[in-house]
């Protein structure tokens, strides 16, 4: 009787699961294994929504495993040691698991391989898992990823992604290992700080959103994915972020829906898979300037000010205070939000992106390194941007992309009762109107905000 361990980690389905596949193609019995990774937890990369959000994941692929005869083993700890305890109880022959792109996932990777093969053992880890091409599958000639997104896409879009495949009926997991408990959401909720509208996780509930989404709104993304009001683009990242939804799968639904809606969605993955090459390839992008710049940014005084109120979502900016009180209240913010706020605090305040960032990754669900820390490097310019200079304006982009001024209104009450678009630029209002309204003035001057800038880039 032989044995195969199968780690998951950023995969947290059964659908689409190559490892998994071939784990279950070379032995009789598999152990499903997660480890709550004390890496992970140390370095602060567990924040209460994802980790909320995770277990439901984990409570959704033990059912999944329990229903084909199975069940999820969990252990916590150092994830080299436990996986290897775990094969040497299970005593199987080898570990099947995702290629990750971080600096930490490669360093995992080696560590796990070098500590089975001490044990006879023997690692494998499986690519185009995590991300619907593998990082490096397509390169341009003289370097090892594409910085640019258009050459890139244009390149992802003629590769044939593999097929997609299905779950497994059945699968046998050997008698007698231990498990810790498969955290719950309700434990993780009773701890404190996870928000109140944040989303349900798990593999069934992704099926369920992508195939709504596929019925619905995807025909019209190419329209209406900047409609900050109208909501309409997929909520899938947090799915796509814990792998409980497999990109490959995603891409291939949408090109069967085909039209310009499902071409524009398909393009936003090829952009996550793009990020995810910059992070393989340059895994120091996480924390340092992709492209080196030399900012001076602002920070302490004044400028802490500002940052506060750019958390609290209170800068005067009704759209940026939008955005940013979305991100409080439901772990996810709009594309367009994320945009606006982000240039708000690295162009207009001239912050460091990294403050942003590490804010960002504290609430989102979906936070993810590849994703957050190069589209706010894309932002600040110091990533990929080809026009790294370009600043958003929150007036023009608020009248724009919210012109109604009903997403304002739903996330800032101060200002419910103002009508119309007039809700983007409140210091407009008659004096006795605005003197009735709790919200506060304007922190910068865009203008001024823009001259600093376009000061320091100068200096630069
Ligand atoms: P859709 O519009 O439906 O797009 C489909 C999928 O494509 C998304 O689920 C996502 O996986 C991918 N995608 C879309 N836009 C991008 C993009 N610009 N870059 C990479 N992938 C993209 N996305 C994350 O998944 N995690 C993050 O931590 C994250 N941080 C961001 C920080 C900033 C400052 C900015 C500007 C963007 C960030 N994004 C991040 C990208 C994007 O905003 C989200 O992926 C998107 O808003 C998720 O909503 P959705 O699933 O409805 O997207």
């Amino acid at each position: 009787m032989n044995t195969a361990v199968v780690l998951f980690t950023s995969d947290l389905r059964l659908h689409d699961h190559p490892p998994l596949r071939a784990a279950l193609g070379a032995a009789d019995d598999v152990v499903p294994l997660f480890v709550r990774d004390d890496g992970i937890e140390a370095a602060g990369f567990s924040p209460p929504n994802r980790t909320a959000f995770l277990a439901d994941c984990l409570t959704d692929l033990d059912e999944g495993l329990r229903d084909r005869g199975g069940r999820l083993v969990v252990r916590s700890g150092d994830v080299v040691e436990e996986v290897r305890a775990v094969a040497r109880e299970a005593g199987a022959g080898g570990v099947h698991m995702a290629a990750g792109v971080s600096a930490y996932a490669h360093a995992r990777e080696e560590r796990l391989r070098l500590a089975l093969e001490e044990d006879g053992r023997t690692l494998r880890v499986h690519d185009a898992v995590v991300t619907a091409l593998a990082p490096g599958a397509v390169v341009p000639s003289g370097s090892d990823h594409f910085a640019v997104f258009t050459p890139y896409h244009r390149r992802w879009s003629q590769e044939e992604l593999r097929g997609v495949l299905a779950a497994p009926r059945t699968i046998r997991v050997p008698d007698g290992l231990r498990s810790e408990p498969v955290p719950s959401r309700e434990d993780v909720e009773k701890a404190g700080g996870v928000s109140d509208g944040l989303a349900r996780g798990g593999e069934r509930e992704a099926r369920k959103r992508l195939n709504a989404w596929a019925r619905g709104g995807l025909a019209r993304y190419d329209e209406r994915h900047d409609d900050l009001a109208g909501d309409a683009t997929s909520r899938l990242s947090p799915h796509l972020h814990f792998g409980t939804l497999s990109p490959g799968e995603a891409v291939h639904r949408a090109r069967a829906v085909g039209g310009p809606g499902a071409e524009g969605f398909v393009r936003q993955v090829c952009w996550r898979d793009f990020h995810h090459q910059v992070l393989a390839a340059r895994p120091a992008s996480a924390t340092a300037d992709y492209r080196g710049r030399h900012d001076r940014w602002r920070s302490g005084g004044r400028a802490d000010a500002d940052v506060r109120a750019w958390k609290a979502g209170r800068t005067g900016y009704p759209v940026v205070d939008a955005a940013m009180r979305q991100l409080r209240h439901e772990g996810w913010m709009h594309n367009r939000g994320r945009l606006l706020a982000a240039s708000f605090l690295t162009k207009t305040l001239y912050v460091d992106w990294r403050v942003g960032a590490r804010h960002f990754l504290e609430l989102l669900v979906d936070g993810d390194l590849a994703n957050n820390q190069l589209n706010w490097q894309w932002v600040a310019g110091t990533g990929t941007d080809t026009r790294p200079n370009r600043v958003l304006n929150p007036v023009r982009q608020a009248h724009r992309y919210d012109p109604e001024g009903s997403y304002v209104r739903r996330w800032v009450p101060e200002l419910e009762d103002v009508e119309g678009s007039a809700v983007h630029e409140p210091w407009k209002l008659p004096d006795a109107v605005r003197a009735r309204l709790d919200y506060p003035d304007p922190i910068v001057d865009l203008a001024d905000g823009l001259a600093r800038f376009r000061h320091a880039r100068e200096a630069g």
